[in-house]
């Protein structure tokens, strides 16, 4: 069922159910005050009949016919009946036109036996009451008296009273749907505006946004577009981001292409001397090898730029992964050095795992080491590993030229180089797939410098037990 219908239906159900229960509790206290009403001037007639009766001696019965007959006009098709203690009927009376009480004897001997007051009950559209007449003595019934009347007025007004709230009760129902329509419309307007809106945009306007309701209104319309503004944003940064990776590495990729095909086509245009070719076939080999790196470094990325849910995760030992950076390290240069410093560790040795991909672990802090050495003049990085607050920590030192404040942020974008660092050989990508691997795996990298004087990242890792 649609929204719209739902909440429409949901606002007519509750404004009837309050109507209702409105309407009906004001019939229902009219009906018993019109009851009360009648009750007790029919009492007030029985007691004076009861009287009257009493002293017969005094009074004889045409005076109390007569009297009987003189009540007011609200009150038509009077009757009147009086039983004895023998339930004999010794006195009755009833309008000119009024139907006789018919009065069962079950009525009779149970009023007998009432001594807490009249009994109302009606006989056809006359309300009627039966009452236990004694004069103060108690369990004892001198007569049984029962009265009747119509009570014309009372009936009208309930009658007045029924049409006015049948009419409200029916207006209510009409009202409260067109309301309840209203304000469905008005309440999912939003709701549509901004769908509306959302649906208008795609990939190629990004950068377009959904207007908000209003600056001062700061409702629940206003929240939502709020949030989806800001997942446009974080999807138009992401896209840009992709869009800018894309550029770079095309352009690395491009660079030595270009270089091996003008090489080999400047080589092609005569015949060359063996000397000349091999040079030729050496430039081509070293470009070669540059891009199979790069490709390399790319698909690490596209490895690490998933979720850690397709990863192969495990219980590593990290003091086990930076063992192999000093072997690994040479390999990449001769002339890298790596000392570890483990002077800090605890005895547990539980402290030292992790949950992770060990191979992209080890890629990460390599890279960061690599870069120690390639960075500094000495070529030499020292790691250190501790365990601090429920952390792996794992700070890599070096003596180089440090990094200026306002780069340390950049340093982390893909295909970012400082202006000092393009002298040595490098895409700019190491550390952006380093953050990127310790992102899946929950940690965090940082970087600490002094320029001229050297560097100190630090890496972080949530313990596996931690
Ligand atoms: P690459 O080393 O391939 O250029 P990275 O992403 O590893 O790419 O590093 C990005 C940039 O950060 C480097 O170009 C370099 O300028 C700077 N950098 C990284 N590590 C260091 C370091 N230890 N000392 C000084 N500069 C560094």
């Amino acid at each position: 069922m649609p929204v719209k219908v739902r909440i429409t239906l949901l606002f007519t159900l509750l404004v009837v159910g309050i109507l209702a229960v409105v309407c009906g509790s004001v019939y229902y206290f009219y009906y018993t005050g019109r009851v009360d009403d009648i009750t007790t001037r029919l009492t007030n007639r029985a007691i004076t009949t009861g009287r009257l009766l009493r002293q017969r001696g005094v009074f004889d019965e045409a005076l109390i016919r007569k009297i009987d007959s003189s009540t007011s006009v609200a009150m038509r098709e009077k009757a009147v009946a009086v039983y004895d203690s023998l339930d004999r009927r010794i006195y009755s009376y009833r309008d000119v036109g009024a139907e006789d009480l018919k009065i069962e004897r079950a009525v009779v001997e149970k009023t007998k036996k009432t001594f807490s007051g009249p009994i109302y009950f009606t006989r056809g559209r006359r309300d009627a009451i039966a009452l236990n007449y004694n004069e103060g003595k108690e369990g004892y019934a001198d007569y049984v008296i029962i009265a009747a009347a119509y009570d014309e007025t009372g009936n009208e007004k309930m009658r007045d009273l029924r049409m006015v709230l049948v009419l409200s009760f029916l207006g209510g129902i009409v009202i409260s749907i067109v309301g309840g329509i209203l304000f469905s419309v008005s309440l999912l307007r939003p709701i549509r505006r901004i769908a509306d809106e959302v649906n208008e945009i795609s990939a190629r306007n990004l950068a377009r946004r959904i207007r908000s309701s209003g600056d001062d209104v700061k409702d629940e319309w206003y929240y939502l577009s709020g949030t989806l503004n800001q997942l446009l944003n974080r999807l138009q940064e992401s896209f840009e981001i992709q869009g800018r990776f894309i550029a770079n590495a095309s352009h690395e990729l491009s660079t030595p292409l270009t270089s091996i095909s003008s090489q080999l086509e400047v080589s092609l245009q005569r015949m060359r001397t063996v000397e000349e070719y091999r040079s030729v076939i050496q430039s081509v080999y070293q470009d070669t090898r540059q891009m199979s790196k790069l490709t390399q470094t790319l698909l690490e990325f596209a490895r690490a730029s998933g979720t850690a849910a397709g990863l192969e995760i495990d219980l590593i030992r990290i003091d086990e992964v930076l063992l192999r950076l000093p072997g690994e390290i040479v390999k990449a240069d001769r002339s890298f050095s790596v000392t570890l410093d483990f002077d800090a560790l605890p005895e547990m040795e539980e402290s030292l795992l992790v949950f992770g991909n060990e191979e992209l672990l080890f890629t990460a802090i390599r890279n960061v080491v690599s870069n120690g050495c390639k960075y500094s003049d000495d070529h030499h990085a020292v790691v250190r590993l501790t365990v601090r607050g429920g952390e792996v920590v794992i700070e890599v030192e070096d003596r180089g030229r440090g990094i200026a404040v306002e780069e340390r942020e950049s340093i982390f974008q893909p295909f970012y180089r400082t202006e000092d660092g393009h002298s040595v050989p490098g895409f700019g990508l190491g550390l952006s797939l380093t953050r990127r691997i310790l992102q899946l795996h929950k940690g965090s990298i940082g970087v600490d410098s002094v320029v001229g004087e050297g560097s100190v990242f630090v890496i972080r890792l949530p313990m596996a037990g931690g």
